[in-house]
């Protein structure tokens, strides 16, 4: 046994941090933990969770809607945003206390209040200062805004939780994940939204097809998209503020979300001075255990800059739990993560785009297909859905899978078990769909696009 107080200490209650500490307990490592917000992290307190409640809550409009081509009548409703925020925290309230009991029941010691690494084995947390053999960080991310005139009128998506009311207008800066969620949860509320991009298309980095069929989605929905334009500048006004576009446009809104990617949290750490090769990024490069410059500590999470989830940073936590603490040793696997926008509509993706995919294996196979899902047959929406699959020509292998759509999260989940396995088209062509659902598609499309 080491001469420390604790095997491992954590910095940072998140989902990385949470499970690497839980497992290496379960090993029987003594396990410290420290956090100086809410534990939970992003995901739990100011991420997935609560965006996901709320893109629930922004779907209803469209259902009460649609529910008339089935026959109902539906009376007049409203809408009541602080009973949604009250609803929401309260869930969150209880997801918090659930993590706080995990940590209590796997025998691990959580102290609130920051932590800065103050010598080689040694963390800081307020006052106190504890020992550890191995230090594990996993402090995460925070919302990233550029510099311009009258940014400090801007929120992101940690105060977009927290509004006291629904903002009427709304201008969203950014064509990422949270810019897009954020457009379709406002807008579906019933918030006017303008959404401004300094691209040509949402989405940078998804396949071409999901990103042009998306924008075009959230277009007809009303979203009102300025792209190749960025904010010159926000100016508050008597009621509201002026957006200045760099096109010459301005927007008067009643609220200005910025979306325009995270940042690692390392700032404040004490990294350098623990020997911590950190990037200029603020990111710190690991190897595929996890494992900092400095041999005895490890980072897992958005923090190392890998790939930005939140079941990522959770496997990575895991694998570094059970190699170091579980005489387990395994390296983390990042190839063909699957991911999902929970943009209206959805987009779920896993594997490679097709430019990638040509790239990355030369010649490919495209099928593709674009269809009016079966409820709006009834409820007459102008909604459509994007089923894509890119093969592999050289072995017949499944190497990207696409849906923009209805459920597009659940139905990509399931395959992406599929595309993980490395299965082929033949094998989805031979596996019977289930009818009448959106995802058969996946093993019916029978001609490639092209050649
Ligand atoms: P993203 O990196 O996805 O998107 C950032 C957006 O901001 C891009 O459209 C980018 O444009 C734009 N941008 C960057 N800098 C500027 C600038 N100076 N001026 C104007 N626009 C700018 O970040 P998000 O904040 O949306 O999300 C952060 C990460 O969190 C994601 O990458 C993802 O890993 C994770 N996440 C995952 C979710 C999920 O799984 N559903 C949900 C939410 C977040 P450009 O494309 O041109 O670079």
């Amino acid at each position: 046994m080491s001469e420390h107080e604790f095997d491992l200490f954590v910095i940072g209650a998140g989902s990385g941090g949470v499970r690497a500490a839980r497992v290496a307990a379960g090993h029987g490592a003594r396990v410290g933990i420290c956090e100086d917000s809410r534990v939970g992290g992003t995901c739990v307190i100011r991420g997935c969770v609560p965006k996901k409640l709320l893109s629930y809550a922004a779907h209803f409009g469209e259902d009460f809607e649609d529910a008339v081509g089935f026959g109902w009548q539906v009376g007049e409703v409203s809408f009541d945003w602080r009973r949604l925020i009250d609803a929401k925290d309260k869930e969150i309230d209880r997801l918090n206390a659930v993590y706080l009991r995990l940590l209590a029941d796997s025998g691990v010691t959580l102290i609130e209040g920051r932590g800065r690494l103050t010598g080689s084995h040694e963390v800081q947390v307020g006052e106190r200062i504890v020992t550890a053999e191995k230090i594990l960080i996993a402090t995460g991310g925070r919302p990233w805004v550029p510099e311009f005139a009258g940014s400090e009128h801007v929120i992101t998506s940690d105060e977009a939780f927290h509004l006291e009311a629904l903002p009427p207008r709304v201008v969203v800066v950014g064509g990422g994940y949270i810019a897009c969620e954020f457009a379709g949860i406002f807008h579906g509320l019933g918030s006017e939204v303008h959404q401004v991009y300094r691209g040509d298309r949402v989405l940078r980095g998804f396949d071409d097809d999901v990103r042009s069929f998306l924008g075009e989605e959230m277009a007809r929905k009303g979203i009102q998209f300025h792209f190749e334009s960025n904010v010159s500048a926000v100016r508050k006004l008597a009621g509201g503020f002026s957006v200045e576009l760099d096109n010459g446009d301005v927007l008067e809104t009643d609220c200005v979300m910025y979306a325009t990617g995270r940042v690692p949290a390392s700032a404040g750490l004490g990294l350098l001075e623990a020997g911590v090769e950190v990037r200029a990024s603020g990111s710190i490069p690991v190897d595929d255990h996890s494992r900092t410059n400095v041999p005895h500590i490890f980072a897992v999470g958005d923090i190392t800059h890998r790939v930005n989830l939140t079941p990522v940073a959770i496997m990575e936590g895991h694998a570094f739990a059970d190699t170091e603490f579980g005489g387990q040793p395994r390296p983390v696997d990042h190839a063909f993560i699957p991911s999902a926008v929970f943009s209206h509509p959805q987009v779920g993706t896993v594997g490679f785009s097709e430019d990638e995919a040509r790239n990355h294996y030369g010649e490919v196979d495209i099928y593709r297909s674009t269809f009016r899902p079966m409820k709006h047959t009834l409820s007459g929406r102008d909604e459509k859905t994007l089923m894509k699959l890119v093969v592999e020509r050289n072995g017949g292998r499944v190497v990207g899978l696409h849906v923009c759509g209805l459920d597009a999260a659940e139905i990509v989940q399931g395959f992406a078990v599929a595309v993980k396995s490395c299965l082929t088209k033949a094998q989805f062509d031979a596996t019977i769909g289930i009818h009448p659902t959106a995802a058969e598609e996946l093993v019916t499309m029978r001609t490639p696009v092209q050649g």
